[in-house]
């Protein structure tokens, strides 16, 4: 039986395009052996059970309880590891930085105050979180937007439903593979350098897709 097979989309920028607030060897490991690894664990699992998996990895991540019990876990870390890079490649940008655009732009007023004070607490999200994980901006079943983080490579679709609830608008991968060359141990840094690339633009296509 033929089953899906996942790929790594190709980075929509240069591995240097980011510097100097993302190194060049951060992203090419990152992205080259990080998230390629995610995508040959993520098949591996999938052709060793004959599971007919979905096309989408977003689908697939959103109801964990469809695939095998003998790979779910399997699939959970790398499904959820394929999907969560995939999504945080587009959300940068060498043209990314300065302030929220858009519908996304009066949501974060209405819902944290203004920009900064989003910034302080998606800040401590992403700080916060113990060992390795992300910080998100996420919609909500009520449709608000929320500040939530996550373990591993668990993802906010994970709660399921991926088009009304926990759809992702923006995020930070805080595993230390994605600051440890430049940065070592030093978190704070490299999450001060992601808001320079982070594009705003792409964030609100994000939030406007999950209030569809
Ligand atoms: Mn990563």
């Amino acid at each position: 039986m033929t089953t899906m097979t996942y790929e790594l989309p190709k980075l929509p920028y240069a591995y240097n395009a980011l510097e100097p607030h993302i190194d060049a060897l951060t992203m090419e490991i990152h992205y080259s052996k990080h998230h390629a690894t995610y995508v040959a664990k993520l098949n591996e699992a999938i052709q060793s059970a004959s599971y007919a998996a979905p096309a989408d990895v977003n689908i697939l991540i959103s109801d964990l309880s469809k695939v095998p019990e003998s790979i779910r876990t399997t699939v959970r870390n790398n499904g959820g590891g394929h999907a969560n890079h995939s999504f945080f490649w587009t959300l940068l940008s060498p043209k990314g930085g300065g302030a929220p655009q858009g519908e996304l732009a009066i949501a974060i007023e209405k819902t944290f105050g203004d920009f900064t004070k989003f910034q302080e607490k998606f800040t401590q999200a992403a700080l916060g979180r113990f060992g390795s994980g992300w910080a998100w901006l996420q919609l909500k079943a009520d449709k608000s937007i929320a500040i939530t983080s996550t373990a591993n490579q668990d993802s906010p679709l994970m709660q399921g439903f991926v088009d009304q609830v926990g759809k992702p608008i923006m995020g930070i991968d805080v595993w230390e593979h994605a600051y440890y060359l430049k940065h070592q141990n030093r978190r704070p840094e490299y999450v001060k350098a992601f808001w320079n690339v982070i594009d705003w633009s792409q964030a609100n296509k994000n939030y406007l897709a999950t209030l569809r």
